[in-house]
């Protein structure tokens, strides 16, 4: 399989690679133009690996002792996982992690590069065949969570997370690293992965959120590859014919905590970014109408971050507006914090902001 993978290679900015890299449970820390990671290529524990941003390459300086770029990364990671992915694979993880957008960011580049075929291939298959993935995801036993208590957890009380909710959607603590542990599960319920939110100030510089480590046993995933929640909204969302997707697994829980769990029709992308597969997953229970509520990431209409965020918003239109309505939850009237999610605020404003949301 050929495609010009330096070209994606060099497309990649130091934040995104620090963003994969804490998503393989890297821990990075970003020093302006190298990131120093803990050595996850072989499985080990000091930050000793190192991107540079120069030459888009990682070196360990530990077991490996040799530069690679992030798709051998990808494959070393997986490899240490027992899973044998191949150089396919590892690109097309990066290429949805990122929701690189063929059709626009590298349109112009199409006619030049007979191998960019494969990405209309890609494309098309993603909405003609249903059962297509091009990864497999790992199941995992779901008993080593229930060992982890289901405390109170104070923070999110305040914030209008109900207790009942944290117990319905699993929600445990892991009182060895102290983080709050959120388990992923597929459509069907399997547990895929799991995510742990620290309460560790000082451990946010890796990343608020990372991949839980429970005895031993990273449990990641690729993110893409699924919506948190689905597994618990699938039926009303067949029913309504509508789906809410937030950025994050917070807004799901506050959500259900607002409107009850016989209502609840949000998902998950976690991230900033929807790709073709998870909206895959929602065309296949039928709806009409897609309402995207994303964070609040600019500070004022018209501001760089706010062109940035709507070309977004207008790309995921300009992709999947064809197959389904899509509708956007747009903070107009400034209610919103900077990097609110449109249910942060609180419940009558989410209201207000759904009832408002626009239509393209
Ligand atoms: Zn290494």
């Amino acid at each position: 399989m050929k495609f010009n993978k330096n070209e994606i290679k060099n497309s990649l900015t130091i934040e995104q690679i620090e963003d994969i890299v804490a998503e393989l449970g890297g821990e990075p820390i970003n020093l302006g133009d190298h990131l120093t990671c803990r050595t996850i290529c072989h499985g080990g524990d000091s930050h000793k690996l190192y991107y540079y941003e120069n030459t888009k390459l990682f070196k360990c300086f530990t077991a490996c002792d040799e530069s690679f770029d992030i798709f051998d990364l990808v494959l070393k990671v997986q490899s240490n996982q027992g899973q044998s992915w191949t150089l396919y694979n590892a690109m097309m993880f990066v290429i949805n992690f990122f929701s690189l957008d063929f059709e626009n960011d590298f349109y112009n580049d199409a006619n030049s590069l007979p191998d960019w075929q494969i990405f209309s291939k890609w494309s098309k298959q993603q909405f003609t065949d249903d059962k297509s993935k091009i990864v497999e995801l790992k199941f995992y036993d779901d008993k080593v969570l229930n060992n982890l208590p289901q405390p109170h957890i104070l923070n999110w009380e305040r914030e209008g997370i109900t207790k009942e909710i944290c117990d319905a959607r699993n929600i445990r603590y892991d009182p060895k690293n102290y983080g709050i542990v959120i388990p992923h599960y597929d459509i069907n319920g399997q547990l895929i992965g799991i995510r742990e939110r620290t309460l560790i100030k000082e451990d946010e510089k890796y990343g608020k959120y990372k991949p839980a480590i429970l005895a031993g046993q990273m449990y990641n995933h690729p993110l893409g590859y699924n919506l948190y929640n689905l597994n618990n909204s699938k039926n009303n969302i067949q029913q309504v014919k509508k789906a809410i997707v937030f950025e994050s697994e917070k807004s799901c829980l506050l959500f259900a905590s607002y409107f009850g769990l016989e209502n609840d029709i949000s998902v998950a992308c976690c991230g900033s970014s929807l790709i073709s597969y998870q909206v895959q997953l929602l065309l296949s229970l039928g709806i009409q109408e897609l309402i995207i509520a994303f964070d609040r990431q600019y500070q004022e209409i018209g501001d760089k971050e706010w062109k940035q965020w709507t070309t977004k918003l207008n790309k995921i239109h300009d992709k999947y507006g064809k197959y389904v309505q899509i509708s956007y939850m747009f903070d107009k009237e400034h209610k919103l914090g900077y990097k609110d999610a449109p249910i942060d605020c609180n419940k009558d404003t989410f209201i207000e902001l759904y009832q408002q949301r626009i239509i393209i």
